[in-house]
C-alpha cells in the first residue's frame, strides 16, 4: 500500500509519529494532528495549530476530505438522525444516530454495499462497492459526533455490509476506537452484528475482545433461513449454533440473536416454539425486530399482536426476549434504505 492509499483516519498515533520522523516534522505535531483527526476533522483546513507546510505534506501523503455529507434527515417521530456520506472515490454510505436514555448510539456501515443478499434487506439490492477501511468506520463515528455536537455513547456495526466480510478492517477499527488517546470508546460500548459467517465467528472468539456480538438469525430452521438469507446455504443452523456455543463458553459473553418478524413468514407460534428449542439453555438473548417496510421487497412487518404473541412464547419457554423499537421509520431508517434511495434518485 502506498501512503496515498491511506485515508487520514486510518492513521494511529504511532503511524503519525513515524511519519513525522520521516518528513522531518517535530514529533509533538503527531499528537496535534491525531487530536484533530480523532475529533472528526477530515480536512487539513481545520488544523489551525498545524503549520501550512506540514498540512501540505499531509495532503501529499494521505487521503483527506471526501467524507462529504450528502443528506442529513431528522425523524419527527423519535429524533433519529440519518447521514449519507460520499467517500473520496464516490462510494456512498450511511450512518444512523439513535437517541436512547443511555445516550446516543451510532449505527455504522462496514462496507459500501453488501454481498450477503438477504431477501428482506435494501442493501442487498444495490451493487457491491468495496470494503470500508478502518478509518472510514471511525470517521462515521467521529464525523457524526462532530455534526451532532454530542459525545457518542455506543456504536453498533449493523448498518450496510457484513462486518465479518471485512474482518481485518473491522478489527482495526475496534482498536482505533478503543484508543484512549483517540476516540476512547470502550469495547463494551461496541456491538458487532453478523449474518452468521461461521469461520469468522470462530476467529472472532479467539480475539478475546469485550465487544458485544449479535447474530442475525431471522428463522429457527435451515429450510426457512435459506429462503431469507443465502448465507444459510453455506452454514447450517447447527454449525452456527456450535460456533455460538463455543463463543459463549470461551468468552462468557452473551450473544444477542436478531430476529426480524415478517408477517406470515417467520412470525408463527410454531416458529417461536422452534426458536425456544434451539436457544434453550444458552447464554443468549433475542431481539425481536418489527422491521421497517423495505421498498422493493415483498415483506410486511408482523402485526403488534403477533410480535407480542411471539415474545410471550419465547419468554414462557425461558428465553429472554425484547422487542426492539422501530426507530426513524419516517426517514427510512432500516439499513441501506436511504443510501439506496439516494443512489437510485427515488427520493
Ligand atoms: S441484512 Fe445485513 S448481511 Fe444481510 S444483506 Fe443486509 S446488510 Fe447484508
Amino acid at each position: 500500500m502506498t501512503l496515498k492509499d491511506k485515508f487520514c483516519l486510518d492513521l494511529n498515533l504511532n503511524d503519525l509519529t513515524e511519519w513525522c520522523a520521516k518528513r522531518d516534522v517535530p514529533k509533538y505535531r503527531a499528537s496535534q494532528i491525531y487530536g484533530w483527526l480523532s475529533s472528526g476533522c477530515v480536512s487539513t483546513d481545520d488544523m489551525t495549530n498545524v503549520p501550512k507546510n506540514v498540512r501540505a505534506m499531509l495532503e501529499e501523503d494521505f487521503i483527506f476530505g471526501g467524507f462529504e455529507m450528502m443528506e442529513h434527515l431528522v425523524s419527527k417521530l423519535d429524533g433519529t438522525e440519518k447521514f449519507v456520506y460520499k467517500l473520496y472515490d464516490g462510494n456512498i454510505i450511511e450512518t444512523v444516530a439513535m437517541r436512547y436514555k443511555t445516550g446516543i448510539s451510532v449505527c455504522i456501515s462496514s462496507q459500501a454495499g453488501c454481498r450477503m443478499g438477504c431477501a428482506f434487506c435494501a442493501s442487498a439490492k444495490i451493487d457491491f462497492g468495496r470494503n470500508l477501511s478502518a478509518g472510514e468506520l471511525l470517521a462515521q463515528v467521529s464525523v457524526t459526533q462532530k455534526e451532532l455536537g454530542e459525545r457518542v455513547h455506543s456504536v453498533v456495526i449493523m448498518g450496510i455490509g457484513e462486518p465479518f466480510d471485512n474482518y481485518e478492517n473491522v478489527m482495526r477499527f475496534i482498536k482505533l476506537a478503543n484508543d484512549p488517546d483517540g476516540l476512547n470508546l470502550g469495547a463494551r460500548h461496541i456491538t458487532l452484528s453478523t449474518c452468521g459467517l461461521v469461520p469468522k465467528i470462530e476467529e472472532f472468539t479467539k480475539e478475546g475482545l469485550q465487544v458485544n456480538l449479535a447474530v442475525s438469525l431471522h428463522a429457527p430452521n435451515d429450510e426457512l433461513r435459506k429462503k431469507l438469507m443465502p448465507v444459510a446455504k453455506a452454514y447450517s443452523i447447527e454449525q452456527l449454533m456450535m460456533a455460538c456455543k463455543e463463543y459463549t463458553k470461551a468468552t462468557n459473553r452473551r450473544i444477542t440473536f436478531e430476529y426480524s418478524l415478517l408477517a406470515g413468514v417467520n412470525d408463527t407460534p410454531q416458529c417461536a416454539s422452534e426458536l425456544v428449542k434451539l436457544l434453550k439453555g444458552g447464554l443468549y438473548h433475542v431481539n425481536l425486530i418489527a422491521m421497517n417496510k423495505v421498498p422493493g421487497t415483498i415483506f410486511q412487518s408482523a402485526s403488534p399482536a403477533k410480535v407480542k404473541q411471539f415474545r410471550d412464547i419465547l419468554e414462557s419457554g425461558g428465553i429472554n426476549a425484547t422487542i426492539r423499537r422501530e426507530m426513524g421509520s419516517d426517514i427510512m431508517a432500516a439499513c441501506g434504505q436511504l443510501r439506496r434511495g439516494t443512489i437510485e434518485g427515488t427520493r
